[in-house]
């Protein structure tokens, strides 16, 4: 095979800060499945139960929802999912100052739990860290509203007014969070060049960043198995796993300059 991960360098070596985008293909690697994928969630479950709107109005989707969380099958709130290579290599450009942050489709916290400061991190599509209520806006961590459902309330409502509660994730239907697409157009502003991490850069209007970056000229490099909508765009791309790529790419980057 060609020396990808040598032209990769190259692409971003002059890049004094590196804006990353990553998606579900990053966070496979840590044993969450894709939602897309041959065994994604959306294979079995109705794309139709994650619209905000079903939620506001079926109490037993909202139940089946927080069962899950309880049960640690939606990874994140109770799951033992743990961050890998990919994360950490991610983790040690932001130490050596050359990371102008991440934008993340994923809504699994590893990035947080990696070691990432929150304002690092825009994470386009919410998280499950957190949980707020639909009536008044009042948050909670998802782990306390976790609680109130283990004390027996299925369908937990807001202690002070009595709204729906929801987990901070996006659902189809909402708008992004505001604080994170501010986050994320800081972070494309002040860099020099994009890496995409296990994304198919197909998700608008997060895919938005990356675009963007091509427009302005910015060297993009990819990682991710399978055909992007950003191909095209890509001064580099590598069909492989991250964790199989990521480490060596950011050790020679880091070494080189
Ligand atoms: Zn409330």
């Amino acid at each position: 095979m060609p020396d990808e991960i040598a032209e990769a360098v190259d692409a971003l070596a002059e890049a004094e800060q590196i804006l990353v985008f990553t998606g579900a293909g990053l966070s496979t690697e840590s044993g969450i499945p894709d939602f897309r994928g041959p065994d994604g969630l959306w294979t079995k479950v109705d794309p139709e139960d994650f619209t905000i709107d079903r939620y506001r109005h079926n109490r037993d989707l909202r139940v089946r929802g927080w069962r899950m969380h309880l049960d640690g099958e939606l990874w994140g709130a109770r799951s033992t999912v743990q961050p890998n290579l990919g994360h950490q290599a991610i983790v040690r450009l932001a130490e050596v100052g050359r990371l102008a942050g991440v934008v993340t489709q994923n809504v699994d916290g590893l990035h947080h739990q990696s070691g990432l400061d929150d304002d690092m991190v825009a994470e386009l599509h919410g998280n499950v860290r957190g949980s707020h209520c639909l009536g008044c806006g009042e948050r909670w961590s998802t782990e306390t509203v976790l609680e109130w459902v283990e004390k027996g309330e299925e369908d937990p409502r807001c202690p002070e007014c009595g709204g729906i509660v929801k987990t901070d994730t996006v659902m189809f239907g909402e708008m992004l969070p505001e604080e994170e697409v501010r986050k994320a157009g800081i972070f494309l502003a002040i860099s020099d060049a994009v890496l995409v991490l296990g994304s198919t850069v197909a998700v608008w209007p997060a895919s938005d960043v990356v675009i963007r970056a091509a427009h302005q000229s910015k060297p993009i490099v990819i990682i991710n198995r399978g055909e992007t909508e950003a191909d095209d765009l890509a001064a580099v791309k590598i069909e492989a796993g991250i964790g199989e790529v990521l480490p060596s790419l950011v050790d020679r980057l880091l070494t080189r300059n």
